[in-house]
């Protein structure tokens, strides 16, 4: 079953690899350890792209991972790793060093699951824990490397890279499916999201993210994921969180949405995703998603803040607009904003900076109205004016606003104090 594939066949560019992570390869291998360069990365060499991070496996403990990098720290509880970092300041690398797992079905994983209700220190060790419908709560049963492959997700992404001999070690025909464009769910793949629903989510994404070159889920993979939906349920809202804005956030936003309705998931993934497939259609959040997506081709960063404030912005104002009749205007929106976010965000702990920053998002929007006085002159010198700028910008090219105010405030904002006095001025 494992086939070692040389690079006449598979045609990897080691130009695309990155140094330090050969270099965590070489010093694992160098040590007696077996090391590959794994996962996404090598699926993304195998179709020419330029991968975004590299991931090593190893059969290597986190321990002794540990012991041979000078700066390398062992992190996660569900998932053991290490991170062996290089460089300092915005220029670090992190490469993430995992020891090989073994695989457990769930018979297996079930099994370990009733005997860790006996025993707390049996928790506290390696062992795979399952809950009721059989979702894998911890993974941290060291295997060799055929099992460690085994429990990866999709063909595609279970293949590992020896960048010294540039040989692809392949379990699952991972080269195969990928020369024929498909992902495909290792093993069964209605027991696979069962283990771990967030594999239904992990499908779409890579759906959307091959798409454009040509990948489609294979259709037994596709099948089940309607019906395993409902196990989502189950899963730490904080991990639905991120995997939604990984949907969002990565470069594919609009695909995903696109793939979300043609694979009927366009509900019940997550509350908050509702809501942005809902109004994926509305000018605004469109352009915010076209927007997202560009500044991702281009190696920009993007703010989850932004984003979410520019899908609850139509929430945020018709509340606002009801309590106006009532209120005083700058009161009424901060009690919209309120209503807003014990409607729409619940209570997903250590949201408290995200939500803030939506809070100063919507807040600056009446702001950029008033052009005179000292005004102007605060709102430049806010910390977060570039983002309530850039969103005043995409209000402005959906006719919210107009493009005179934006442009308005884009020459305040370059100009010297001298020509922004003027400005005020004439503004009046
Ligand atoms: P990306 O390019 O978006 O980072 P990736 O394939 O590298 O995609 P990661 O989330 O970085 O995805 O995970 C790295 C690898 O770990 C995957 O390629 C896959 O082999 C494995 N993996 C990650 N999450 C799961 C999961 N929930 N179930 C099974 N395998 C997983
Ligand atoms: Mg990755």
């Amino acid at each position: 079953k494992r086939a070692e594939v040389p690079a006449a066949v598979h045609g990897i560019n080691p130009e695309l690899v990155d140094r330090r992570a050969s270099d965590v390869v070489r010093t694992l291998k160098q040590a007696g350890y077996e090391a590959y360069i794994v996962g996404g990365a090598v699926r993304d060499l195998l179709l020419g792209l330029k991968p975004k991070d590299f991931d090593v496996a190893t059969n290597a403990t986190p321990e002794q991972v540990k012991s041979l990098f000078r700066r390398a720290f062992i992190i996660g509880k569900r998932f053991r790793i290490v991170h062996v970092v290089h460089g300092r300041g915005r220029e670090h690398e992190v490469i993430e060093v995992s020891t090989f797992r073994a695989y457990m079905d769930n018979a297996a994983a079930e099994q370990v699951g009733g005997n860790e209700k006996t025993s707390k220190a049996q928790l506290a060790g390696m062992h795979h824990a399952v809950d009721a419908s059989g979702r894998v709560l911890r993974d941290n049963v060291w295997g060799p490397q055929d099992e460690d492959a085994t429990r990866r997700d999709f063909t595609v992404n279970a293949m590992y890279y020896d960048p010294e001999t540039e040989v692809v070690v392949d379990f699952h025909k991972g080269i195969e499916d990928a020369k024929k464009r498909v992902l495909r769910m290792i093993g069964d793949p209605a027991t696979r999201y069962r283990e771990d629903p967030v594999r239904i989510i992990r499908a779409v994404r890579f759906a959307a993210k091959l798409s454009p070159l040509g990948f489609a889920l294979e259709p037994k993979t596709a099948k089940p994921l309607v019906e395993c939906e409902p196990l989502l349920r189950e899963v730490p809202q904080s991990r639905l969180f991120d995997e939604m804005l990984k949907l969002l956030q990565t470069g594919h936003a609009l695909a995903s949405i696109a793939q979300l309705k043609s694979l009927g998931l366009a509900t019940g993934i997550y509350p908050l995703l509702d809501v942005v497939v809902d109004r994926s259609s509305h000018p605004f959040v469109q352009a915010a998603l076209a927007d997202t997506d560009r500044r991702v081709g281009e190696g920009k960063p993007v703010a989850p803040s932004f984003l979410l404030a520019c899908v609850l912005w139509q929430d945020v104002k018709a509340g606002w607009e009801q309590r106006l009749g009532r209120q005083q205007p700058f009161p009424a929106l901060q009690d919209a904003i309120d209503d807003v976010f014990d409607k729409r965000i619940g209570d997903v702990s250590g949201r408290g900076k995200l939500a803030a920053d939506m809070r100063e998002i919507w807040v600056m929007q009446p702001r950029f109205e008033k052009r005179s006085g000292s005004t102007p002159f605060g709102m430049v010198a806010h910390l977060r004016f570039r983002a309530g700028f850039d969103f005043l910008r995409l209000r402005a090219d959906v006719g919210e606003v107009e493009e005179a105010l934006a442009e308005w405030w884009q020459e305040f904002s370059l100009a010297d104090d001298a020509r922004r006095e003027d400005m005020i001025e004439q503004a009046r």
